[in-house]
Protein backbone atom coordinates (compact mmCIF):
# COMPACT_ATOMS: atom_id res chain seq x y z
CA UNK A 1 0.00 0.00 0.00
CA UNK A 2 1.46 3.57 -0.62
CA UNK A 3 -0.17 6.64 -1.00
CA UNK A 4 0.10 10.15 -2.44
CA UNK A 5 -0.55 13.58 -1.04
CA UNK A 6 -1.51 16.47 -3.32
CA UNK A 7 -1.04 19.91 -2.18
CA UNK A 8 -1.90 22.86 -4.76
CA UNK A 9 -3.37 26.41 -3.64
CA UNK A 10 -6.80 27.93 -4.10
CA UNK A 11 -7.30 28.43 -7.32
CA UNK A 12 -4.46 26.34 -8.91
CA UNK A 13 -7.02 23.68 -10.48
CA UNK A 14 -6.44 21.17 -7.49
CA UNK A 15 -9.94 19.45 -7.39
CA UNK A 16 -9.95 18.77 -11.21
CA UNK A 17 -6.80 17.09 -11.13
CA UNK A 18 -7.42 15.15 -7.76
CA UNK A 19 -10.32 13.78 -9.65
CA UNK A 20 -8.04 12.60 -12.66
CA UNK A 21 -5.79 11.14 -10.11
CA UNK A 22 -8.58 9.10 -8.62
CA UNK A 23 -9.56 7.71 -12.08
CA UNK A 24 -6.13 6.89 -13.25
CA UNK A 25 -4.45 5.28 -10.56
CA UNK A 26 -8.29 3.84 -8.43
CA UNK A 27 -7.13 5.41 -5.44
CA UNK A 28 -10.03 7.05 -3.05
CA UNK A 29 -9.70 10.94 -2.15
CA UNK A 30 -9.16 11.44 1.59
CA UNK A 31 -10.02 14.53 2.93
CA UNK A 32 -9.72 15.42 5.62
CA UNK A 33 -12.08 18.81 5.85
CA UNK A 34 -14.53 16.76 4.38
CA UNK A 35 -14.31 13.74 7.02
CA UNK A 36 -14.53 15.89 9.73
CA UNK A 37 -17.94 17.13 8.71
CA UNK A 38 -18.74 13.82 8.09
CA UNK A 39 -17.43 12.23 12.02
CA UNK A 40 -19.45 15.34 13.41
CA UNK A 41 -22.81 14.90 11.27
CA UNK A 42 -22.64 10.66 12.09
CA UNK A 43 -21.84 11.56 16.24
CA UNK A 44 -19.24 9.22 16.08
CA UNK A 45 -16.56 9.35 18.94
CA UNK A 46 -13.75 10.99 16.62
CA UNK A 47 -16.54 13.37 15.26
CA UNK A 48 -18.36 14.83 19.32
CA UNK A 49 -14.35 15.26 19.68
CA UNK A 50 -14.07 17.75 17.25
CA UNK A 51 -16.96 19.44 17.29
CA UNK A 52 -16.25 20.53 21.04
CA UNK A 53 -13.44 22.15 19.55
CA UNK A 54 -14.89 23.44 16.52
CA UNK A 55 -17.84 24.92 18.34
CA UNK A 56 -15.12 27.19 20.64
CA UNK A 57 -13.43 28.02 17.51
CA UNK A 58 -10.46 26.32 17.94
CA UNK A 59 -8.53 24.34 15.24
CA UNK A 60 -9.04 20.85 15.56
CA UNK A 61 -5.72 19.13 17.15
CA UNK A 62 -3.27 16.75 15.32
CA UNK A 63 -4.52 13.88 17.21
CA UNK A 64 -8.07 13.96 16.50
CA UNK A 65 -7.42 14.80 12.67
CA UNK A 66 -4.95 10.90 12.73
CA UNK A 67 -7.45 9.36 14.63
CA UNK A 68 -9.60 10.21 11.84
CA UNK A 69 -7.05 8.88 9.25
CA UNK A 70 -6.30 5.86 11.13
CA UNK A 71 -9.74 4.92 10.76
CA UNK A 72 -10.31 6.00 7.73
CA UNK A 73 -7.38 3.92 5.89
CA UNK A 74 -8.89 0.54 7.64
CA UNK A 75 -11.60 0.58 5.03
CA UNK A 76 -11.49 -1.24 2.45
CA UNK A 77 -11.36 1.06 -0.60
CA UNK A 78 -8.06 2.01 0.92
CA UNK A 79 -6.23 -1.46 0.57
CA UNK A 80 -3.94 -0.01 -1.75
CA UNK A 81 -3.58 3.52 -0.95
CA UNK A 82 -5.47 6.68 -0.71
CA UNK A 83 -4.80 10.05 -2.51
CA UNK A 84 -4.77 12.92 0.70
CA UNK A 85 -6.03 16.37 0.00
CA UNK A 86 -5.42 18.89 2.90
CA UNK A 87 -3.62 16.74 5.00
CA UNK A 88 -0.85 16.91 6.58
CA UNK A 89 -1.01 20.30 7.59
CA UNK A 90 1.73 20.23 9.81
CA UNK A 91 5.21 18.46 10.29
CA UNK A 92 3.39 16.63 13.72
CA UNK A 93 0.75 15.11 10.71
CA UNK A 94 3.28 14.68 8.34
CA UNK A 95 5.27 12.28 11.02
CA UNK A 96 2.57 10.47 12.03
CA UNK A 97 0.95 9.66 8.86
CA UNK A 98 4.15 8.26 7.63
CA UNK A 99 4.10 5.69 10.78
CA UNK A 100 0.22 5.29 9.17
CA UNK A 101 0.78 4.70 5.57
CA UNK A 102 3.93 4.56 2.97
CA UNK A 103 3.54 7.76 1.30
CA UNK A 104 5.12 7.03 -2.02
CA UNK A 105 4.91 10.53 -3.82
CA UNK A 106 4.25 14.63 -2.94
CA UNK A 107 2.79 16.01 -5.58
CA UNK A 108 2.64 20.27 -5.29
CA UNK A 109 0.77 21.87 -7.77
CA UNK A 110 2.23 25.37 -8.61
CA UNK A 111 0.79 28.28 -9.51
CA UNK A 112 2.37 31.89 -9.32
CA UNK A 113 0.23 33.75 -6.65
CA UNK A 114 -0.09 36.65 -9.28
CA UNK A 115 -1.54 34.66 -11.76
CA UNK A 116 -4.31 32.78 -9.02
CA UNK A 117 -5.73 36.16 -8.14
CA UNK A 118 -6.58 36.78 -11.50
CA UNK A 119 -8.10 33.43 -11.90
CA UNK A 120 -10.14 33.49 -9.03
CA UNK A 121 -11.10 37.28 -8.65
CA UNK A 122 -13.04 37.53 -12.15
CA UNK A 123 -14.98 34.04 -11.51
CA UNK A 124 -18.42 34.10 -11.43
CA UNK A 125 -21.32 31.43 -11.42
CA UNK A 126 -24.81 31.17 -12.96
CA UNK A 127 -27.17 31.52 -9.64
CA UNK A 128 -30.02 28.98 -11.84
CA UNK A 129 -27.71 26.80 -12.78
CA UNK A 130 -24.23 26.94 -10.81
CA UNK A 131 -21.93 26.56 -14.11
CA UNK A 132 -19.01 28.47 -13.71
CA UNK A 133 -17.37 31.22 -15.97
CA UNK A 134 -14.63 33.70 -15.81
CA UNK A 135 -14.76 37.73 -17.20
CA UNK A 136 -11.16 37.12 -19.26
CA UNK A 137 -10.61 33.01 -19.88
CA UNK A 138 -14.18 31.40 -20.04
CA UNK A 139 -16.87 34.44 -20.23
CA UNK A 140 -20.57 33.23 -21.50
CA UNK A 141 -21.23 33.36 -25.16
CA UNK A 142 -23.75 35.82 -25.15
CA UNK A 143 -22.86 38.55 -22.52
CA UNK A 144 -25.31 38.25 -19.04
CA UNK A 145 -26.91 34.89 -20.45
CA UNK A 146 -25.83 31.84 -18.81
CA UNK A 147 -24.45 29.26 -21.76
CA UNK A 148 -26.23 26.39 -19.17
CA UNK A 149 -29.45 26.72 -18.85
CA UNK A 150 -30.02 31.20 -20.10
CA UNK A 151 -30.56 32.73 -17.17
CA UNK A 152 -29.20 36.24 -16.51
CA UNK A 153 -28.70 35.74 -12.59
CA UNK A 154 -25.08 35.41 -11.65
CA UNK A 155 -23.01 35.19 -8.23
CA UNK A 156 -19.54 36.70 -7.02
CA UNK A 157 -18.48 35.09 -4.10
CA UNK A 158 -17.61 38.16 -1.93
CA UNK A 159 -14.55 36.77 -0.83
CA UNK A 160 -13.15 36.47 -4.25
CA UNK A 161 -11.61 39.88 -4.56
CA UNK A 162 -7.48 40.23 -4.26
CA UNK A 163 -6.74 40.42 -0.59
CA UNK A 164 -8.62 38.12 0.48
CA UNK A 165 -7.14 35.60 -2.26
CA UNK A 166 -3.51 37.08 -1.58
CA UNK A 167 -3.84 36.40 2.54
CA UNK A 168 -5.50 33.02 1.39
CA UNK A 169 -2.08 32.38 -0.11
CA UNK A 170 0.04 33.55 2.16
CA UNK A 171 -1.49 31.24 4.86
CA UNK A 172 -1.39 28.11 2.40
CA UNK A 173 2.35 29.14 1.56
CA UNK A 174 3.43 29.53 5.32
CA UNK A 175 1.81 25.94 6.37
CA UNK A 176 3.30 24.42 2.96
CA UNK A 177 6.47 25.49 3.07
CA UNK A 178 7.89 23.44 6.11
CA UNK A 179 5.87 20.32 4.68
CA UNK A 180 7.65 20.96 1.64
CA UNK A 181 10.84 20.83 2.96
CA UNK A 182 9.97 18.05 4.81
CA UNK A 183 9.02 15.96 2.06
CA UNK A 184 12.12 16.92 -0.06
CA UNK A 185 14.57 16.04 2.33
CA UNK A 186 12.66 12.46 1.76
CA UNK A 187 13.17 12.84 -1.85
CA UNK A 188 9.56 12.49 -2.80
CA UNK A 189 8.39 16.06 -3.16
CA UNK A 190 7.27 16.82 -6.92
CA UNK A 191 6.56 20.27 -8.24
CA UNK A 192 4.51 20.80 -10.68
CA UNK A 193 4.07 23.53 -13.12
CA UNK A 194 -0.13 24.52 -12.78
CA UNK A 195 0.37 27.40 -15.21
CA UNK A 196 -0.69 25.36 -18.05
CA UNK A 197 -3.30 23.82 -20.20
CA UNK A 198 -5.19 21.24 -17.74
CA UNK A 199 -4.42 18.43 -19.48
CA UNK A 200 -0.73 19.27 -19.96
CA UNK A 201 -0.63 19.19 -15.98
CA UNK A 202 -2.54 15.91 -15.46
CA UNK A 203 0.30 14.08 -18.50
CA UNK A 204 3.10 15.54 -15.82
CA UNK A 205 1.06 14.32 -12.82
CA UNK A 206 0.78 10.57 -14.12
CA UNK A 207 4.38 10.61 -15.37
CA UNK A 208 5.41 11.28 -11.93
CA UNK A 209 3.42 8.59 -10.59
CA UNK A 210 4.27 5.64 -12.79
ZN1 LIG B 1 -27.17 28.56 -15.71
Amino acid sequence: MSSIVLFGPPGAGKGTQAQRIMESTGLPQVSTGDMLRAAVKAGTETGLSAKTYMDAGQLVPDHVIIALIEDRIQEDDASNGVMFDGFPRTIPQAEALAGITQVSHVIAIEVPDGKIVSRICGRYTCGNCSMVFHDEFNPTTEEGVCDGCGSNEFKRRADDNADTVLSRLSAYHEQTSPLAAWYEGRGIFHRIDGDRPIDEITTDILNVLE
